[in-house]
């Protein structure tokens, strides 16, 4: 009989599957518990009658400095090849405002002189606005995006507001941008091999969720499902009971938990804990077309400025456009919004005016990551807990990187590796 000790992971979330996966590999015994009828949080993929396709909640894109999603893939077994993108770094853009398109071609050399070659980066742009993002190196905690980059040049509405908005969820006027500088440090700034863009082949569930399952599942670990966490006993700076939908768990003296659930219900449970608030929702439309887009762009991913699309994910006949710190468009009815947004699509992609979509739909993810302005940032609690055998994961926790696949990973495999110590 197995008699390592017993770790229960709650949320099954990238965070919690991480988690689950490092404390199985370092030994523990362990058993995930998720609310939902299936695994991924906010990272999910399901079949959508309407499209008649494998959908995501929402478009993800991480980079191939990712090194800790992409570690994950290669542990879980699906491999680096779950996810696609172009062999090079490269970022189409069309910029609905005059009708522009430029690719941003990032060198492979380490330090960026490439971004003063014509052709390679944001068209305008000059060596002092790239030298103001060194800035940002030594930004202070309390500061801004916008405080500290300051020129509103090309640069600005080409990559610092669109960067922002992408991988912080929020305008640089309420990001901090401290928070840009790993995301910055980790990828443009190692050269063009650690920022290829890459998405999911087929789906995010494909990727980092399944296979993670069924890895879990060949190291012995339980995953049960339809099974929420409603409270939490504690006594003497020890985590004693977990009342786990109608059923009470007593926790013996080596068993553990990570607590790997969504901020505002991680607040619930643990009343010692202030968390960082919810920020801004994310919204995607996806379009399944008639037939694939005659002109597809250079790369499976593109950027588009002045407009409320600000990505665009192409895969065949699926096209689905992502616009992050989306507060304004939020609560919008579809019939406003998707005749807009397939224009926007249309004009970004080429389309013959007459072709139609056959299907669309629109999700909202209103929880979709955490508050990240200065002062909501310093609420990232550390993984470590006042309980001794109870630790945090979640892309909310004090990561130093945003709310992303490779912070949540990170969290996860940062608290597996403390349950296991
Ligand atoms: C629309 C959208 C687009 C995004 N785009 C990108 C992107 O392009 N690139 C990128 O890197 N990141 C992106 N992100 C962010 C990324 O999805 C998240 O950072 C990541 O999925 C968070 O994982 P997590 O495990 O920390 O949290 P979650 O995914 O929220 O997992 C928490 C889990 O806990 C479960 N749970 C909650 N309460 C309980 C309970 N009481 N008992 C049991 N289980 C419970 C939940 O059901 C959930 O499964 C995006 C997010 C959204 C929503």
């Amino acid at each position: 009989m197995n008699d390592a000790p017993l770790v229960h992971v709650i949320g099954a979330g990238l965070a919690g599957l991480a988690a689950a996966l490092t404390a199985s590999e370092a030994g523990l015994r362990v058993q995930l518990h998720e609310q939902a009828p299936r695994a991924g949080g906010r990272c999910r993929s399901f079949w959508d009658d309407k499209l008649s396709l494998l959908i995501d909640n929402g478009n993800h894109f991480v980079m191939s400095g990712n090194a800790h999603a992409l570690g994950l893939l290669r542990r879980n077994g699906a491999g680096v090849q779950a996810l696609i993108g172009p062999d090079e770094a490269l970022f189409p853009f069309y910029d609905h405002a005059n009708g522009a398109r430029y690719t941003v071609r990032p060198g492979r050399a380490r330090t960026p002189l490439w971004a003063l070659q014509r052709g390679r980066s944001v068209p305008g742009a000059g060596f002092w606005d790239f030298a103001e993002g060194g800035a940002l190196l030594g930004a202070p905690a309390e500061a801004t995006l916008a405080q500290v980059i300051r020129r509103r040049g090309p640069l600005w509405r080409g990559f610092w507001e669109p960067m922002a908005i992408a991988a912080l969820n929020a305008a640089p006027e309420v990001a901090q941008a401290r928070l840009l500088t790993p995301v910055l440090t980790r990828t443009f700034l190692r050269g063009g091999a650690y920022c290829r863009p890459l998405i999911a082949r087929e789906a995010l569930g494909e990727a980092f969720v399944e296979p993670t399952l069924r890895a879990l599942e060949k190291r012995g670990a339980v995953t049960r499902f339809g099974v929420r966490l409603k409270a939490i006993e504690m006594h003497n700076g020890r985590a004693t009971a977990l009342h786990l939908g109608d059923a009470q768990i007593a926790l013996g003296p080596s068993d553990r938990v990570i607590l790997a659930v969504p901020p505002a219900r991680a607040g619930e449970l643990l009343p010692f804990l202030t968390p960082p608030e919810d920020g801004e929702p994310i919204l995607n439309a996806h379009f399944r077309l008639e037939e694939e887009a005659p002109h597809p762009p250079l790369a499976p991913l593109m950027g588009v400025l002045g407009a409320a699309t600000q990505w665009i994910a192409v895969r065949g006949t699926h096209v689905s456009l992502t616009i992050s710190a989306a507060s304004a468009l939020a609560e919008l009815d579809e019939d406003i919004l998707l005749p807009r947004l397939w224009e926007e699509t249309r004009a970004a992609l080429q389309l013959p005016v007459q072709l139609p979509y056959a299907a669309a739909r629109i999700i909202r993810e209103k929880r979709a990551t955490f508050d990240p302005s200065p002062a909501n940032v310093a609420r990232r609690p550390a993984a470590k807990t006042a309980l001794a055998n109870l630790w945090l994961a979640g892309d909310w926790t004090d990561t130093g990187l945003p709310a992303t696949i490779e912070g949540a990973i990170v969290s996860g495999n940062r608290a597996g590796a403390l349950a296991a110590a």
